[in-house]
């Protein structure tokens, strides 16, 4: 069967205000949109995004923890997020990994408690320019894939898009070659072929995210292996319709 191509849209902290983030509803809610869409708030604005969205575009928290209740201040459980209707989480993203200093254990607890709380879960993994250019980008990528794997079984990985994104690529508006994006995405799509199973290799869409924009998704798009978009700062524009709508 193949893939449907899944975009999200990754606010991060952003919009600051209500106005900014009903025009960006108003803006989704207008567009033609062909493929799977997932736009991820921050967690204040979860609630109130989905009540305007029309139902076809879901919504993704952008983070949360692995127990279900108790003394965690700050925290959001994935029964919480569950319980107020919201479908999908981000995991693992680079930012929470380096800024926060999320281990891949950690990101991999969190993943196996939000599928535990029937959440789907966006997983993202992705290696720095140093790992890049010492020719690490495969492992650093199985290594972050591996602790997941550890926790998961077979089925669990219907819930889950591997989102590939390169540090090195993240808000920096220096997007990997469709060559570079389609050669990692294969890697990953490989190790889980011999770390899952070669029906979930298959199955499992694996996005890229990092720069992407109008003018560069069409490209990537084409690439096999390449199944859809994390997007972040052109998620907050009008281009985020065109990059949904890549493979017209
Ligand atoms: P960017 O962010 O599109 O602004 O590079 C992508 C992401 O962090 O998911």
């Amino acid at each position: 069967m193949p893939r449907q191509f899944f975009v999200g849209g990754n606010f991060k902290m952003n919009p600051n205000s209500v106005a900014e983030k009903i025009a960006l509803t108003t803006l989704l809610n207008k567009a033609e949109l062909d493929d799977s869409v997932v736009v991820a708030p921050p967690a204040l604005y979860l609630i109130p995004l989905k009540e305007i969205l029309r139902k076809e575009i879901q919504v993704a928290a952008q983070n949360c923890y692995f127990k279900d209740s108790g003394a965690f201040t700050g925290e959001i459980s994935p029964a919480q997020l569950k319980d107020a209707g919201i479908p999908y989480v981000i995991l693992g993203h680079s930012e929470r990994r380096t800024l926060f200093h999320e281990t891949s254990e950690i990101v991999a607890q969190k993943t196996k408690a939000a599928l535990a709380g029937s959440l789907s879960v966006i997983l993202c993994i992705g290696e720095t320019l140093e790992q890049r250019e010492t020719d690490q980008t495969a492992q650093v990528c199985a290594a972050q894939l591996q602790a997941v794997v550890d926790l998961l079984s077979e089925a669990d990985w219907s819930k889950i898009v591997i989102a590939y994104e390169p540090v090195w690529a993240i808000g920096t508006g220096k997007v990997a070659s469709a060559a570079q994006a389609q050669a990692t995405h294969a890697d990953i799509r490989a190790f889980l072929g011999t770390a899952v199973s070669p029906a979930v290799a298959q199955a499992t869409r694996i996005i890229y995210g990092g720069s992407v924009n109008k003018g560069n998704c069409k490209e990537l798009s084409t690439q096999p292996d390449v199944d859809g978009f994390l997007v972040g700062g052109a998620s907050l524009k009008p281009e985020f319709v065109d990059i949904i709508n890549a493979t017209r």
